[in-house]
């Protein structure tokens, strides 16, 4: 911290890219702080930090949940918008994350930035086809979607001149059922195994799927095959066991401080069955808890 010379607090997104412009190389974001105070790096001599660059909002606009940067992901769990979307796994997953402490200071541009394997969140970002409004201090803007974001690192696919502004989600047209699961030792434990399963329905048939499993590998992981095992079929256990072993059999996980690859491929064979039975069920009133 003692190579910090400068701590810049801009009031808006125009001041935020200007500073940024201006201390290009020696900038560094400050959203939440949660992974950055731990780890700043040489380069940077000054802090921007936006909690006031009004990035704090959770809108509907034009068939789209447009969420600042700068939400912190508590209030993804009290959001009724992240509720109702897609069964609520948005929200489930936010509040799977860390501590109470730690909710209320982790931003959503914060977590989609810094990719760790157990992240919560961008797993679910995947399956709900999210993408991502970039601003760059050169007054270009571009959007990136979630599958590219998150295909590498998201730092080597922003330029340092590139501020995460809000991502956006499309609102389903059709009925959209989800579900989120993290499977860890405790509760405010780093996630073995994160899943979160997306489906929209007509009628009775399954139309388009998503089964997207995190920490198996440093990047959130979406298991094609298994998708297209659900497609044009009505829902049911015999389904979701032969989903679930597909899942299983597609991933190769990779092995961490914990956990072997083979338990991570036993636990995918488990959570991606009852993820997918947990969101029929959220879809008929049901709860987490049940
Ligand atoms: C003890 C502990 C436990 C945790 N447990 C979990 C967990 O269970 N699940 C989970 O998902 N996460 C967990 N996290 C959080 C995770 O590791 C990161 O710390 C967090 O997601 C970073 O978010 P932040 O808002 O604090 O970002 P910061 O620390 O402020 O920034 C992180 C990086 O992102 C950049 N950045 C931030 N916002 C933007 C933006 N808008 N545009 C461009 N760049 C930006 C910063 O410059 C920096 O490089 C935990 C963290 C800690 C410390």
């Amino acid at each position: 911290m003692s190579r910090i010379k400068e701590y810049l607090r801009p009031a808006n997104l125009e001041e935020a890219l200007a500073m940024l412009a201006r201390g290009a190389g020696r900038t560094a974001i400050l959203a939440g702080g949660t992974s950055l105070a731990l780890q700043i790096p040489a380069s940077v001599d000054t802090l921007l930090d936006i909690a006031d660059a009004g990035l704090d909002y959770i809108t509907e606009k034009d068939g789209l949940v447009h969420i600042g940067a700068g939400v912190r992901v508590a209030s993804l769990v009290r959001s009724d918008v992240c509720r109702k979307l897609y069964g609520g796994a948005l929200a489930e997953a936010a509040a799977n994350i860390g501590s109470t402490p730690l909710r209320n200071l982790i931003t959503v541009g914060g977590a989609s930035f810094q990719v760790m394997p157990w992240s919560d969140l961008p797993g679910v970002l995947l399956a709900m086809d999210a993408a991502f409004l970039v601003k760059s201090t050169s007054g270009a803007e571009r959007m990136v979607p979630a599958q590219t974001l998150f295909a590498r690192q998201p730092r080597t696919v922003l330029s340092p001149s590139e501020l995460l502004v809000e991502v956006q989600i499309p609102i389903p047209e059709l009925a959209h059922l989800g579900a989120y699961q993290k499977v860890a030792k405790t509760r405010v434990d780093y996630a073995a195994l994160t899943v979160t399963v997306t489906l929209l329905m007509r009628q009775d048939l399954v139309v388009d799927a998503r089964v997207v499993v995190g920490a198996a590998k440093a990047l959130p992981t979406r298991l094609q095959q298994a998708e297209q095992v659900l497609v044009n079929q009505a829902p049911n256990r015999q389904l979701f066991v032969k989903a679930a072993s597909i899942a299983a059999g597609a991933l190769e996980p990779v092995r961490d401080i914990r956990y072997s690859a083979l338990y991570k491929k036993h636990l995918t064979k488990i959570w991606v069955r009852r993820c997918l039975e947990r969101a029929l069920k959220l879809n008929q009133g049901g709860t987490y808890a049940d």
